[in-house]
């Protein structure tokens, strides 16, 4: 593992937009319709995450119609997203508790307060981890987060970035503040595209990737195979077999 300087990760995020494109943050700047959405995409795809997102919305246009239906109506209206009766108890349990301690079903005070508050007050509820909390900061509140899902969690491990034993969690505070604030959205999107496209989980098209140069999992494969040459050591980090 070498933790990247600011230099490279700037470098990384201005070749990824020469294959991606430029990214702006047009997301909705709603905090607790953000906090909803993004706990309806665990563990699903962005199409069933919008689907349910949007028959919950048309089911109940409120959150406070949400918060009084019964969880077997709300699991109902999300269950394209898979998960329902986790997620519906999963949301009522929040609402009621934002409910409970604000008075009113609204998040927007966390646009005011500094990221370590508005990191701290979202940590009190159950299910929502690191990544969930940095997607609301970063795409809602317009906070220097860094969510670290699956793709870029692959991504990190293989460029060195972050160490194998490390877990996500504490990836998230090892690399914010190595990624410089205003690239936070951007790379994150790229990463996540380059992780689709390119940086797969089985089979990496290491032959078309931009930012090859800076990859470890490249470099020691390519050192190794001039040494002795494996099938086992074709597979990245990540998946069954890989380099020690
Ligand atoms: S060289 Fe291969 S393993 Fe490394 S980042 Fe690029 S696609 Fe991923």
């Amino acid at each position: 593992m070498s933790k990247p300087t600011k230099a490279t990760i700037r470098k990384v995020d201005a070749l990824l937009e020469s294959a991606y494109g430029k990214k702006v943050n047009r997301h909705r700047e709603n905090p607790l319709d953000e906090l909803i959405v993004t706990i309806l995409s665990q563990h699903t795809n962005d199409g069933n995450r919008d689907r349910a997102y949007q028959t919950l919305r048309r089911r109940f246009p409120t959150w406070e119609d949400v918060r009084a239906a019964r969880v077997a109506d709300v699991a109902d209206a999300i269950r394209c997203g898979g998960l329902a009766n986790q997620k519906a108890a999963r949301i009522k349990e929040i609402l009621n508790q934002i409910k409970a301690e604000r008075g009113t079903l609204n998040l927007d005070f966390l646009h005011d307060v500094s990221l370590e508050e508005a990191e701290k007050f979202l940590s009190r509820f159950n299910g929502v981890g690191p990544k969930t909390i940095a997607c609301v900061l970063l795409f809602a509140c317009r906070k220097p987060a860094f969510p670290i899902d699956t793709h870029i969690d692959r991504i990190l491990r293989r460029l060195g970035w972050i160490d194998a034993k490390m877990t996500t969690e504490a990836a998230h505070t090892f690399i914010r503040p190595l990624v410089p604030d205003e690239m936070k959205y951007q790379l994150h999107v790229n990463l996540i595209w380059h992780g689709r496209e390119t940086c797969k989980a089985q089979r990496p098209l290491c032959e078309q990737c931009v930012i090859r140069k800076f990859c470890e999992w490249d470099r020691i494969r390519h050192n190794a195979f001039s040494r002795y040459p494996s099938a086992s050591e074709v597979a990245p980090p990540g998946s069954a077999t890989h380099l020690p």
